[in-house]
Order: C-alpha cells, then structure tokens, then sequence
C-alpha cells in the first residue's frame, strides 16, 4: 500500500513538472526571454533547454520591481567601517602592550564607533528580507540616514586629528 501510494505522489509531480515545462515552452513560443544563466534568447524553444548552454530551463516565480540599491547604500558604510575598524583595533592593542602608552581618546572612540557601525550593517544584513521588503522611500531614509552619520563621524574625525577643537 505504502509503495502505491509514494508511485503515485511520484507519478503526480511528474505529472506538474510536464505540465510546468509545457506552460514555459507556451510561454516562450510567443515571449522573448534571456536564459538566466548565459543570456541567450531562448523564445521558440521546443524543449525546456538552452540550446547555448545547455542548462535546463525551469518555470518560476520571480518578483517584479525590487531593487538592492537602498539596501547596498545602507549597508557600505558599515561594512568598510568594521573592517577598517579591525585594522586600528591592532595598534590600539599592541601600543600599551610594547610600552608605548595608550592610544589617544578619540582614535579609541572613532575605533568604537566603527565596530558599532559594522555591527550595525551586520544586523541589517540578517534582516534583508525586511528591509528590502520596505517601501523604497523608506529603504532611501534609512541609507540616507547611515550615510549622514558616517559622514559627519568622519568630519568630527578630522577635526579632532587636525586639531579645531
Ligand atoms: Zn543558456
């Protein structure tokens, strides 16, 4: 009985794959596609291949109008302030351990703030789906509001190293 029944549920998605590849080459009799691997114009096909590649072709869901853009944007800034946070982490470290004094305040501070920062673009990282799920007007003010923030941590920076306050 239980053979019957895993023959049965086999031959019932084979039965939705055949029909899925039908409904792509029905599709692509009439509609011009690039195959997502190598970009060739699969429109025509008689058999769910590419005739480029040789990569066989599925039918799928996509989404329509989602951009990485404001995501990317929002992330950057902590990326490259995490990493370059871990480089003056070394001297930070190494400084008092070879008699050499502490290091200053404020390259501590900027230290600080980078790990945050990088900490930060990591959370949003783990939430994506979130974020980039968000209207874009909102995914704009949140890049736009991490970018303002490094900038002006960058501006205060170069104050402090040049000395005008
Ligand atoms: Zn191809």
């Amino acid at each position: 009985m239980a053979e019957v029944e895993s023959t049965a549920g086999a031959t019932t998605s084979g039965e939705a794959a055949d029909r899925n590849d039908r409904l792509l080459l029905e599709y692509l009799s009439s509609n011009d596609a690039p195959c997502p691997l190598c970009g060739y114009n699969v429109r025509g096909l008689t058999r769910p291949v590419c005739p480029e590649c040789r990569h066989r072709l599925r039918l799928t869901v996509g989404v329509s109008d989602v951009s990485l853009k404001w995501f990317l944007a929002a992330i950057v800034p902590g990326m490259f302030s995490g990493i370059a946070a871990m480089f003056v982490a070394i001297p930070i470290i190494v400084s008092p351990l070879s008699g050499n004094g502490s290091a200053p305040g404020f390259i501590v501070a900027t230290d600080t703030f980078g790990f945050l920062s990088g900490g930060f673009a990591l959370f949003m990282m783990a939430r994506r789906k979130r974020i980039v799920s968000m209207p874009a007007r909102s995914q704009m003010w949140l890049a736009g509001i991490v970018w303002m923030i490094h900038v002006l941590a960058f501006l205060a920076l170069l104050g402090v190293a040049f000395g005008f306050y």
